[in-house]
């Protein structure tokens, strides 16, 4: 007699997207303290991956159980039909029913875990996917905003500084233009992939808007971020040109006293204007 637990390839398989799902949002986030609902988020997500852990231990135990009951069992069927030891058919029947109700326990627990985390995977995916920026799976502008609350929040509780860097692809439209969109995307994506592998584990670097990004550097004054973002632009220009050559402007502020988003905002904007108007690169 064979069993098969059709649900646990895949609770497996879902396990694993949860998994993904948690880490993603963990990579998406990283470093910052984000605005109260973010911080639910997270925490929802890491209450998820350790129910992950309860239920394959939990599955794991059961299923042992449920193997021994499965052996057992076929060595009683073995010993009657070798021996001429004699059962009744409902003595059988009732024996093979208590002999599998736990089994049967543990597929209605398979069956249950399957659901509930079918749902906080959907939710885990839907908490990353709103963050992430489609074609360079940086930041998007939400999550960027949602970091730039948190620091601005932990400014304000801890006194704790922190800078930004607007960077901008130079003559873009000049790419475009001669070589095309598809080509103008793959530059914008080896760039962010450029930002993201080079920029701190701590901070948070998102995709503003077309060829714009921006990184939000925590515990970072005006002059690290300066010897930051020359690193960054160093690195630009020597790893993206492959396809076409590619340099970026930037512009960097840091939080003061009366700050608010916007006005951190506007001055890296302004800086940028001024590194474009000053020959770009
Ligand atoms: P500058 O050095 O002054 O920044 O020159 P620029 O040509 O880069 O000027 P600007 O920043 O004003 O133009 C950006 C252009 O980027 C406008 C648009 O054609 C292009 N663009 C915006 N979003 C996308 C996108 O998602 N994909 C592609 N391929 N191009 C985009
Ligand atoms: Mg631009
Ligand atoms: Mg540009």
């Amino acid at each position: 007699m064979d069993f098969s637990i059709t649900g646990l390839p895949h609770l497996v398989a879902l396990a694993s997207i949860a998994l993904l799902g948690y880490m993603l949002g963990r990579r998406r986030s990283r470093g910052s303290i984000q605005e109260q609902q973010s911080q639910r988020e997270i925490a929802r997500a890491q209450a998820v991956a350790q129910q992950l852990d309860r239920i394959s231990t939990s599955v794991r135990s059961q299923l042992a159980r449920h193997e021994s009951n499965v052996k057992r069992f076929k060595d009683r069927i073995r010993r009657l039909s070798n021996n001429s030891e004699s059962i009744s058919s409902s003595e059988l029947c009732s024996e093979a029913e208590r002999i599998l109700q736990p089994t049967m326990e543990l597929l209605t627990h398979i069956s249950s875990a399957y659901d509930a985390l079918q749902l906080q995977t959907n939710h885990l995916r839907t908490f990353a996917e709103a963050r992430t920026d489609p074609l360079t799976g940086l930041c998007n502008r939400r999550a960027l905003e949602e970091a730039l609350s948190g620091e601005f929040a932990r400014r304000n509780r801890y006194s704790e500084y922190f800078s930004i860097a607007i960077i901008d692809i130079d003559q873009f439209k000049k790419i475009n233009d001669t070589q095309g969109h598809l080509m103008g995307d793959r530059i914008i994506k080896s760039v962010a992939e450029e930002l993201d592998r080079e920029a701190r584990e701590s901070d948070i670097v998102a995709r503003f808007g077309g060829e714009e990004f921006v990184i939000v550097m925590p515990q970072t004054d005006l002059a690290g971020a300066a010897i930051s973002a020359e690193r960054l632009r160093k690195k630009i220009a020597a790893n993206c040109s492959h396809l076409a050559p590619v340099t970026v402007s930037m512009g960097i502020a840091t939080v003061n006293d009366d700050d608010d988003a916007e006005g951190l905002m506007t001055r890296a904007d302004e800086a940028l204007y001024q590194a474009k108007n000053d020959g770009r690169n």
